[in-house]
């Protein structure tokens, strides 16, 4: 879309354009203004004020987001096997190659893989075109590595996900906020301003964490836990809230079903017994529960720590029946919320690119959902196909007898973020056809067979929906190099070559305006949101049924989604890790993010100041261990698992248990974590276990 038909922005002290991050949930404001002198472009960030969530704060990784606009190593010309081709050889070849695998195969022999940092234009046109060109059902995301814990238990618990159901600003007037297995002082590090605000005004702040992260070090407490055993925490903290009466009898009375089954599960969660399973002793946990049940104002937040378990969504079920006892949800300035991860991992699991789902966050295998979805799209509900394999179970099935033969992929790089990754890198070499649309040649897209350089970030136009549900509009602020298309196009493209050239535009509005008609009257209706109406009010909280709505900031201050209103208690019960540490594997590993990098790197490792900041990944381990094991700072170390194993330098420190290791996971090569991760998967929300597996540590 040309940049003068967007509605004007509002104005800004900074020049330029604008717009937001391309990382994070957290969607900070930025304006973004490029310049050419001599031939060098430059392009110059600075932080908006005007939006809530980053406070009018960058992190590194936005200050340093122009240099993505000015890379070298970006992607002009398409490639198919290796050598250069035009724009149109490159579509005809992969319509051709689509269109053989799936007449002599069957639709679901071709799948689509998509990412929680697509726009809302693109994942929801990502699924129109696998629903209706492809007519496969083989399509998922790597959203379901991130929250998708969280949003089936935010689903069974209040009939609907949305994760922060509360501005991110309500966070300074709390007095007490649980930080469940977060590292925001990293990950999202101007979320802390609102924590901060918190603080300053005599709150106070837990945080429950195997390692003593910036995050915890900044908490009033911390509940320093034993990987994997979150989920017995939550039910500790429970039992003890239960047995020293800070339970909300009126709000679960009036609000809530099912306190009694739960109250009795807990009943067996002792604090003694909680703390030989979580190592936390009893004396902080009665002080967290006190905390939080004598607040008159509360807050519990989980993150990956908590959600990526093979018992993610237990765990985070257990988290909401505190917030529910407490009688947090739903009330104004108290509340249950996932911090979500993604830049559009809000936004990315509502409109059509999971498994199980059509746009408006509406389930696909519900009739009158289809019915809706298919008139919208012009066709027989019946052509719908049903829902398609999750997304660990997609990659492990590429290339086998029955799985899918090609793969179309789209703002991810699963050979470095999925689990196992040495095992999806044997799939992804066992197809007949491998398609990437990239920015960069990431370590997925070196390996495809055709390869897609697409537009990124500020040099096109779409929605975003951060982490509190708000919709906001990220605007064009620079030309893109010549020779790339949006990954609108590359769809619309595709969908033509394969007998479709109507209902695949590559306009981002046009595509926005169908997804708000797609998404009218499911559970996360767009339909009044407009890019008009988010330029004017710095955007639009979902849902949001007509254009005289004022948007939801707390959608469940009346009433929860359920038919009843009432929020469910969903009884759960503590069980081991999928992989305990034994003789063999004697350590556990967790894994996560450090503040200069984000996600697979594909990115982030391509920019000088982040790359200086923290040049290679490395394992994280207690001079307890490193004594016993042998290994001074600095060491080359081998970590091992049943899966495969990594070679990077040891840090020692204090700030981890000294029965754990751990290691960030931005890096590819030996180098990898996820070369050692367990994708054992939660049964209900097909998460894999990514936060706890067993190793074995030597010098290498
Ligand atoms: S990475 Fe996240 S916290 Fe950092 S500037 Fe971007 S949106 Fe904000």
């Amino acid at each position: 879309m040309p940049v003068a038909s967007l509605p004007a922005p509002p104005p800004v002290k900074a020049p330029g354009t604008a717009t937001h991050c391309p990382y994070c949930a957290l969607q900070c404001g930025m304006s973004v203004a490029a310049t050419e002198e001599a031939g060098v472009r430059d392009v110059v960030i600075a932080p908006r004020a005007e939006i809530p969530a980053g406070a009018g704060g960058l992190c590194q990784k936005g200050w340093t987001a122009g240099e993505l606009l000015t890379n070298g190593s970006r992607l002009t010309t398409p490639l198919i096997e290796g050598r250069p081709a035009t724009w149109a050889e490159a579509l005809d070849h992969v319509a051709a190659r689509l269109r053989r695998i799936s007449a002599e195969h069957g639709p679901d022999a071709v799948a689509v893989f998509g990412g929680g940092g697509l726009t809302n234009e693109k994942a929801y046109l990502l699924g129109k075109f696998a629903r209706m060109a492809l007519r496969t059902s083989q399509i998922d995301y790597n959203g379901r590595f991130c929250m998708s814990s969280a949003a089936a238990a935010s689903i069974r618990a209040f009939g609907m996900d949305r994760g922060m159901p509360f501005p991110v600003t309500d966070l300074a007037g709390a007095d007490t906020v649980l930080v469940a297995g977060g590292n925001v002082a990293e990950t999202m590090p101007p979320f802390v301003r609102h924590l901060a605000r918190m603080r300053e005004r005599g709150g106070r702040l837990i945080v429950t964490d195997p390692r003593l992260t910036p995050t915890a070090k900044a908490a009033d407490l911390h509940l320093q836990l034993a990987p994997g055993t979150d989920l017995a925490l939550a039910l500790g903290l429970l039992h003890i809230a239960v047995a020293e009466g800070y339970v909300d009898e009126d709000y679960v009375a009036a609000r809530t079903t099912g306190f009694d089954a739960v109250a009795i599960s807990v009943s067996a969660w002792w604090p003694e017994r909680v703390e030989r399973v979580t190592g936390v002793p009893v004396a902080l946990l009665r002080e967290a529960a006190r905390l939080l049940g004598t607040a008159k104002r509360a807050m519990v937040l989980t993150g990956r720590g908590a959600e990526q378990h093979a018992k993610g969504t237990d765990t985070v079920s257990a988290f909401i029946n505190l917030a529910l006892a407490l009688g947090l949800p739903g009330t104004e300035g108290s509340g249950y919320a996932c911090v979500t991860g993604q830049g559009n991992g809000q936004g990315g699991r509502e409109h059509g690119q999971k498994a199980d789902q059509l746009p408006g966050y509406r389930k696909i295998d519900d009739p009158a959902a289809r019915a809706h979805v298919a008139s919208v799209w012009g066709m027989d509900p019946g052509d719908l196909p049903g829902p398609g394999r999750s997304a660990y179970e997609l990659l492990d099935a590429l290339g086998t007898p029955g799985g899918p033969r090609a793969l179309l992929l789209f703002g991810s790089n699963p050979v470095v973020s999925a689990p196992g990754a040495g095992r999806i890198a044997e799939r992804l070499a066992g197809l007949d056809l491998l398609v990437v649309a990239d920015v960069v040649l990431s370590e997925t897209a070196a390996k495809a067979h055709v390869v897609l350089p697409v537009t990124q970030w500020a040099e096109e136009s779409g929605t975003t929906t951060n982490l509190e549900g708000r919709v906001l509009l990220r605007r064009r602020a620079v030309a893109p190099p010549s020779g790339v298309r949006s990954d609108l196009a590359v769809l619309s493209g595709l969908a033509e070559r394969l007998g479709h050239p109507e209902g695949f535009p590559a306009e981002p509005r046009a595509v926005f305006d169908e997804l708000r008609r797609a998404s009218a009257g499911g559970p996360a209706d767009y339909a009044g949101i407009t890019y008009e109406r988010i330029a004017a009010e710095t955007g639009v909280f979902w849902p949001c049924p007509a254009e005289d709505h004022p948007g939801t900031p707390r959608p469940f201050l009346d009433r929860f989604a359920h038919p009843d209103g009432r929020a469910r208690f969903i009884p759960v019960n503590h069980r081991p890790a999928d992989e305990e540490a034994d003789e063999e594997y004697p350590i556990h590993l967790t894994t996560g993010r450090v503040l200069a990098h984000y996600q697979s790197g594909a990115q982030t490792r391509r920019i000088a100041s982040l790359v200086r900041a923290v040049p290679e990944a490395y394992v994280e381990l207690h001079p307890d261990l490193a004594e016993r094991l042998g290994l001074a700072d600095g060491d080359r170390v081998r970590v091992t698992s049943r899966r495969g194993g990594a070679e990077v330098p040891a840090r020692i420190t204090g700030a981890i248990r000294s029965d754990t290791v751990f290691m960030p996971f931005h890096w590819a090569g030996r180098a990898s974590a996820n070369l050692l991760t367990n994708p054992a998967l939660d049964p209900v929300s097909r998460m894999p276990e990514f936060k706890v597996c067993a190793v074995r540590v030597e010098k290498a």
